[in-house]
């Protein structure tokens, strides 16, 4: 499969007065073209972090990419300059935000902002962005296009707003797409319509996403591969499947039961604990303190990653042979 996306050993700093905060620590993953993954955790986890690197829209200073590659379709974005990444942004790789009201300029028709990005990026003719825009209303679902494009944000409901973020998002037809959280400000019959839209836009124009999001049922529905982030660290990843039915880390499991389902009548287990501090992050498992099957080697050493399978591959001491050799090693020293 081809890999639109590679994104290797990235780091990603604040510096505060507090100190610094470690807030993406050394993340590894691709997404194939055409597919969609899935990058899931608690809030704090750093995965809005790492979507935001990829953008090169970590604010700086604060922030930086302290470290690491983020390879689009061959090209290192760490390395382009920022008049470089303002012609890939909107164009190439577009970005969806949770709240769609914010997304919005309240004093300018959905018209103009749906054409804005076209003209501005591709040289076409009013005429011509107006045809490419109604078309785009069209395939997001809203209803008598012509008409709405005279309207402003306030006139459209939280459902309809998320539908124009979305064209606006699409016109300049990108290849990848990175949607935050873009169903959580929405109530739930709207989630559901919003996601099978998602769904039907990958069907229609191939585009790649890269969903970000803490809720595993939004998951489920639209995702390929799915990879589990805890503390700034990737710690499992999976295809839809290895992760629902087949959980390894002991995190994605908790995930996982605390995920109310009809089918179980079993009262919701939730995580007991907080995540780390990232300001000092711990040398070890990041999930050493809130873990049940924890060992001693778990606070003092990061476990690699254990390959699963192809697809399937989880940092965890459980899964790794060494873990036995290396608590006797500790015990004699
Ligand atoms: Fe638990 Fe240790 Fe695995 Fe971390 S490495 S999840 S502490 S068993």
């Amino acid at each position: 499969m081809e890999k639109i996306l590679e994104v290797k050993d990235l780091h990603v700093t604040f510096t505060t007065y507090g100190g610094t905060v470690q807030a993406v620590r050394g993340v590894d993953f691709h997404l194939n073209k055409g597919e969609t993954l899935a990058i899931v955790g608690e809030s704090g986890c750093g995965k809005s972090v790492s979507s935001n690197a990829i953008m090169r829209l970590i604010p700086s200073p604060p922030g930086k990419i302290s470290k690491g590659n983020i390879l689009f379709k061959g090209h290192d974005l760490t390395k382009l300059s920022e008049k470089r990444m303002r012609s890939i942004r909107g164009v190439d790789i577009s970005m969806i935000f949770q709240d769609p009201m914010t997304a919005l300029n309240p004093t300018l028709t959905i018209g103009t902002q749906l054409k804005e990005g076209l003209k501005q990026h591709r040289s076409v003719t009013d005429q011509e962005a107006t045809r490419r825009a109604l078309e785009m209303m069209e395939l997001v679902g809203i209803p008598n296009p012509e008409e709405r494009m005279k309207q402003y944000p306030h006139q459209f409901s939280g459902g309809m707003r998320q539908r124009i973020v979305i064209a606006i998002a699409l016109i300049c037809e990108p290849e990848l797409l990175i949607a935050d959280e873009p169903t959580t400000a929405l109530d739930v019959t709207i989630q559901a319509q919003i996601l099978e839209l998602f769904g039907k836009i990958q069907e229609v124009t191939g585009v790649s996403i890269i969903l970000i999001t803490h809720d595993l049922g939004v998951v489920a529905k639209i995702a390929d591969r799915i990879a589990v982030m805890y503390a700034g660290k990737i710690i499992e990843t999976g295809t839809k499947r290895e992760i629902f039915y087949d959980p390894q880390h002991p995190y994605t499991k908790g995930l996982l039961n605390s995920v109310p389902r009809l089918d179980v009548k079993e009262k919701l287990k939730p995580i007991e604990g907080t995540p780390p501090d990232l300001f000092s992050p711990p040398e070890g498992c990041p999930f050493t303190p809130r873990c049940p099957f924890a060992m001693e080697v778990c606070n003092k050493v990061y476990p690699d990653s254990s390959i699963l399978s192809d697809s399937h591959s989880v940092n965890c001491w459980l899964q790794d042979d060494r873990a036995k050799q290396l608590l006797t090693t500790m015990v004699t020293n």
